[in-house]
C-alpha cells in the first residue's frame, strides 16, 4: 500500500502530495484524514494521507515512520473541502488543512490512551500497561504491539486517543481523594479517632457523608474547613487516596445557563422561518438572506431552526462575529440547548479552544458558536449553517488562507444539502444584491419586537459647535441628553468611532508626527505602558518630551482616544461613574464579560467604548446612545469606508431602547451631508442601498466587479517596482479587455517591516483565464523565490492596505 501526503512544508515546490510507503504494522491502521510522522530530506515532519493507491510512479518509497492520530481528524468532507478551499483562496493545501483544526493540534504534544470504562472491562494486555494516572502512553502501546487492539477499543468507546499536549496545553486535571477503607470501616475509624482530631473527622464526616465517593481537594478543605496539611496526614496515615481526574476546561464554569424556552413567533417571524424550516425538512440547499433591523427577533429564528435541525439528529454551526460573541450571546444558546452546544472564540485559551473541538469531534455536542473558524467544525450530518451580522468584516481571514466564511458556509452546506442563514439589520451590499437577483432568497422582519419605535436620531454638526465656541469634543446636545440620562438613573453608551485607541503623538509647533522606522505608519501612544508602538511590527519607543524636529515641548498626544474622552467626561460630569471598554481594558481573561455584567447590573451610568460595544449590547437601560466622530471610519482608503460607516451607525444605533423605555441617539459628526450618514439617521437601509450601488456602479466596485488584489513586497524599492511592473504587463497582455488592471501603484501602507510595498488591483466581471494566470505568478515568483520576492493574491479583498 501507498499513501500519499500532504506534507507540512508551506512552499510552492512541495504543494503536492507525496508518496510514502505503508508499514506493514500500520497496515489498516492509516486512514485517510490522518496525520502521520514522516521523513522528508534529514528531517521528520508532520502530515496528512489525503488517499490510498497501490503503486506509484516513483521508485524508493520511503515509509511512514508514524501515525499520530487513531480516529482522521478531517474527515471526507474536510479534505475535500480543504482540496476546494486552496482552489479557491489561491493557498498552499497544508494552510487549507490547518486551518481546519484547533492550534493546539499543531503544537507539540504527546499521545495517550485514556480507558473510558472500568479497568476491568479492557483486556488485560491493555489494563496490565496503565501508569500512575490511569492511561496508557501511545509510546507504550506502540512498543507493546497494541495499536490495532486499541483501535478496536476506541471504536467500542472503551478508550479515547487524547493529544496531551505539552507546554502549558495540557489536558487540565483536578486533584481528588477518597475514602481508603469501606464505608464500614472509615466509620469506625471516625468513632475511634480522638477529639484532637477534629479536623481528621470533619474530613470522614464529609466524605462519609456525600454522595459521589470521589471529591475534589479543593471541595473537600472547604466544606471540611481544613487546611492541605490535614488531608497530607490522613492521606499519609492511609485513611485516604488520591488521584487525578481529567476535566474539560470550561470557560463558563462558575456560571448556571437559565433554561429558556421558545417563544411563540409573531406573524413576520412565523413567515420568515417557514422557508427556512421547509428546506430544511427537505435537505435542500438554500442560501437566505434574513434582514432585519435590530431587535427584531432574529436570534429567535435561529434558536428555532437550531430547534428543528436537532430533532432530525442533525447538527448546527452558528456564526458570531468575535466582538458579538458576547456573553450575553452565548447564554441564549446554551439557554437554549444546554450541554449541546460548544463555543469557540479567541478569548478561549489554546487548551479551551481544543477542548471545545474535541466535543464535537466525539460528537458530545451538536451546536457550535464561534467565530469564523467555527465554520470548519467537524459536524458530519449539518443541518444549518447560520451567519449573524454577515455583513462583519472579520468573517474574512487576512492570512493565508483568505477566506470568507461565508463562502465556506455556503460551500459546506452544499455539501449537507442544508440550508445557510445570512443575518444583519444591515446586509452587505454584495449580499443584498444576490438577494435582489434571487440568487439568495431575502426574508425581511421589519419591525421591532413588541413594535417598539426605532430610536430617535439627531445628527450633530460639529463645525457649528466649533464655530459657536464649543470646543469641546461633546456637543451642547449630547452633554444636555447626557445629563437628562443622569438625573433620570438611565444609562448611556457612548461610542469612540475608532480601532483601538489612535492616539499619537504631534508636536503642535511644526505638525511632527512619530513613524515607525520600519513602517509607513504613525506610531501610537500607549498610556498604561507610557510607550509609544507600531501596530503592524511591535516596534517601542519612548515618549518624546521634545519634539525631534524642532525642539519644541509642545508636543504631546492627539486625537481622542477613549481616555481622553474619559478624562474630560471626569471634568464634565464629575459624579458620573463610567466604564471603558476598550483594548487596553480588555486585554485580560474575562475583563470584558466582568465590564459588561457592571454595566448590565447598573454599576455604571455611562459604558465608554470602541467597535467592541457596537454589537450584542441588550440591556433595558440603555436610553441614550452618543457617537462621538461619525466620520473617522469615511476617510480610510477603501471602497467600502461608506457601507461601513453606515453598518456602524446602525448597529449603534440599536442598542437604544430596546426594551420598554424609549431610547434616543447622537450622532457628532464634520461632514453631516455625507449620504452614510445622513441616512443612519432613518437607519433606511433600501435608500442607502440604492445609492451606495449607484456609486460602487460609476467606480466598478463590487457587487458590479470581482477585484484581486496582488501585493508585492521587497527590501529594495527598486526591486519592488520592477517586479509590480512585469506582474502588470503580464496581466495586461494575458486579461481581457474587460478586466480593468489599476496600478502598480505603492500600497497605502508603504512599508512594512523594512519592506517595501506595491499593488495591482485586478477588477473583473468574468475571466477565465485569470485564476491559472495568478497561479502562474505565484508559482513563477514562490518557487524561484526570486530575489526573495515576496507576493501575496488576495482574491475578493476587504482590506486595501
Ligand atoms: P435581533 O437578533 O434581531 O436583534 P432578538 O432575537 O435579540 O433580535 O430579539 C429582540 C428581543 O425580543 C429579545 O429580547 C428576544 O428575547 C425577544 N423576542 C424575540 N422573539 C420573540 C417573540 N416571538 N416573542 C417575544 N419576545 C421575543
Ligand atoms: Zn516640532
Ligand atoms: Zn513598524
Amino acid at each position: 500500500m501507498i499513501a500519499s501526503v500532504i506534507v507540512d512544508v508551506p512552499a510552492k515546490q512541495t504543494d503536492r502530495p507525496f508518496d510514502y510507503k505503508v508499514p506493514d504494522h500500520l497496515q489498516g491502521i492509516i486512514k485517510t484524514g490522518m496525520r502521520v510522522v514522516v521523513p522528508f530530506g534529514p528531517r521528520k515532519i508532520q502530515g496528512f494521507v489525503i488517499d490510498f493507491q497501490e503503486k506509484s510512479s516513483f521508485s524508493n518509497l520511503k515509509e511512514i515512520e508514524e501515525v499520530l492520530d487513531i480516529v482522521p481528524v478531517l474527515n471526507d468532507e474536510l479534505m475535500s473541502l480543504s482540496y476546494w478551499l486552496s482552489e479557491e483562496t489561491l493557498c498552499f493545501r497544508i494552510s487549507a488543512m490547518q486551518v481546519m483544526l484547533p492550534a493546539a493540534m499543531k503544537a507539540k504534544y504527546e499521545k495517550i490512551f485514556q480507558p473510558l470504562a472500568n479497568k476491568e472491562a479492557l483486556p488485560e494486555a491493555v489494563s496490565s500497561l496503565l501508569n500512575r494516572e490511569g492511561c496508557l502512553p501511545w509510546k507504550d502501546a506502540v512498543a507493546n504491539g497494541l495499536l490495532k487492539i486499541l483501535q478496536e477499543l476506541v471504536a467500542d468507546g472503551k478508550m479515547d486517543l487524547r493529544y496531551k499536549v505539552k507546554s502549558k496545553t495540557n489536558f487540565k486535571k483536578i486533584r481528588v481523594i477518597s475514602l481508603a477503607k469501606s464505608k464500614e470501616e472509615s466509620e469506625q475509624l471516625l468513632e475511634s479517632l480522638s477529639t484532637s482530631a477534629q479536623k481528621q473527622k470533619n474530613v470522614l464526616s464529609y466524605l462519609l457523608a456525600s454522595q459521589e465517593n470521589v471529591k475534589s481537594v479543593t471541595e473537600a478543605k472547604a466544606e471540611a474547613k481544613v487546611s492541605d496539611s490535614t488531608i497530607k496526614t490522613m492521606l499519609n496515615k492511609g485513611y485516604l487516596t488520591e488521584s487525578y481526574q481529567e476535566v474539560y476546561r470550561d470557560p463558563f464554569e462558575h456560571r448556571s445557563f437559565e433554561r429558556s424556552v421558545s417563544f411563540q413567533l409573531t406573524d413576520q417571524q412565523s413567515a420568515s422561518i417557514k422557508p427556512i424550516l421547509e428546506s430544511v425538512e427537505q435537505y435542500s440547499h438554500d442560501t437566505f438572506l434574513l434582514h432585519g433591523v435590530t431587535g427584531s427577533g432574529k436570534t429567535e429564528i435561529y434558536l428555532q431552526t437550531i430547534e428543528k435541525v436537532l430533532s432530525q439528529k442533525r447538527q448546527a454551526i452558528m456564526l458570531v462575529p468575535e466582538i458579538s460573541l458576547t456573553p450575553q450571546m452565548v447564554e441564549r444558546f446554551k439557554g437554549r440547548f444546554g450541554e449541546q452546544v460548544a463555543v469557540m472564540h479567541s478569548g478561549l485559551s489554546v487548551g479551551e479552544k481544543y477542548d471545545e473541538w474535541r466535543k464535537i469531534h466525539r460528537k458530545e455536542v451538536n451546536v457550535v458558536v464561534g467565530a469564523r473558524s467555527a465554520v470548519f467544525a467537524p459536524f458530519e450530518k449539518l443541518g444549518v449553517i447560520i451567519i449573524d451580522e454577515e455583513h462583519e468584516s472579520s468573517y474574512k481571514q487576512e492570512d493565508a488562507p483568505r477566506y470568507h466564511a461565508r463562502d465556506v458556509a455556503i460551500e459546506r452546506a452544499k455539501r449537507h444539502d442544508c440550508p445557510v442563514i445570512l443575518g444583519s439589520a444591515t446586509p452587505s451590499l454584495e449580499s443584498f444584491a444576490r438577494a435582489q437577483k434571487g440568487n439568495y432568497k431575502l426574508l425581511t422582519l421589519s419591525k421591532r419586537m413588541n413594535n417598539q419605535a426605532m430610536p430617535r436620531v439627531s445628527i450633530i454638526d460639529m463645525r457649528e459647535e466649533l464655530r459657536e465656541g464649543n470646543r469641546s469634543m461633546f456637543s451642547r446636545e449630547l452633554l444636555e441628553q447626557l445629563q437628562k440620562r443622569l438625573e433620570k438613573k438611565e444609562q448611556t453608551v457612548l461610542f469612540l468611532n475608532r480601532r483601538g485607541h489612535s492616539s499619537f503623538i504631534m508636536c503642535r509647533d511644526c505638525g511632527y508626527v512619530m513613524q515607525c522606522p520600519h513602517c509607513e505608519v504613525s506610531m501610537t501612544y500607549h498610556r498604561n505602558s507610557e510607550k509609544m508602538k507600531c501596530h503592524y511590527c511591535g516596534e517601542e519607543a519612548h515618549v518624546p518630551s521634545t519634539c525631534p524636529e524642532c525642539q519644541s515641548e509642545h508636543i504631546r498626544y492627539f486625537g481622542t482616544g477613549t481616555q481622553k474622552v474619559e478624562e474630560e467626561l471626569t471634568k464634565l460630569v464629575p459624579h458620573a461613574r463610567v466604564i471603558r471598554m476598550d483594548v487596553d481594558t480588555t486585554t485580560r481573561k474575562g475583563s470584558h464579560e466582568k465590564l459588561l455584567t457592571a454595566f448590565g447590573e447598573g454599576q455604571a451610568d455611562i459604558l465608554l467604548g470602541t467597535q467592541m460595544i457596537a454589537k450584542g449590547l441588550d440591556f433595558p437601560n440603555i436610553t441614550l446612545v452618543g457617537v462621538l466622530s461619525a466620520d473617522t471610519m469615511l476617510h480610510l482608503p477603501d471602497f467600502r469606508s461608506a457601507e461601513k460607516t453606515f453598518q456602524l451607525l446602525t448597529q449603534v444605533s440599536g442598542r437604544a431602547g430596546r426594551h420598554e423605555k424609549e431610547g434616543e441617539v447622537v450622532i457628532q459628526t464634520y461632514t453631516p451631508e455625507h449620504f452614510s450618514i445622513d441616512l443612519a439617521k432613518t437607519q433606511q437601509f433600501e435608500l442607502f442601498y440604492n445609492q451606495e450601488m449607484t456609486m460602487r456602479k460609476l467606480g466598478q466596485y463590487p457587487p458590479f466587479y470581482f477585484m484581486a488584489l496582488i501585493t508585492i513586497s521587497h527590501e529594495n524599492v527598486l526591486k519592488v517596482v520592477s517586479v509590480s511592473e512585469e506582474i502588470s504587463q503580464l496581466l495586461k497582455q494575458k486579461l481581457s479587455s474587460q478586466a480593468v488592471i489599476l496600478g502598480p501603484v505603492a500600497s497605502p501602507i508603504a512599508r512594512i517591516q523594512n519592506r517595501y510595498r506595491y499593488q495591482c488591483l485586478i477588477k473583473y466581471k468574468k475571466e477565465e483565464g485569470l485564476k491559472p494566470l495568478l497561479k502562474a505568478i505565484l508559482n513563477d515568483y514562490q518557487s524561484a523565490k526570486k530575489d526573495s520576492v515576496m507576493i501575496h493574491i488576495d482574491v475578493q479583498p476587504y482590506i486595501m492596505m
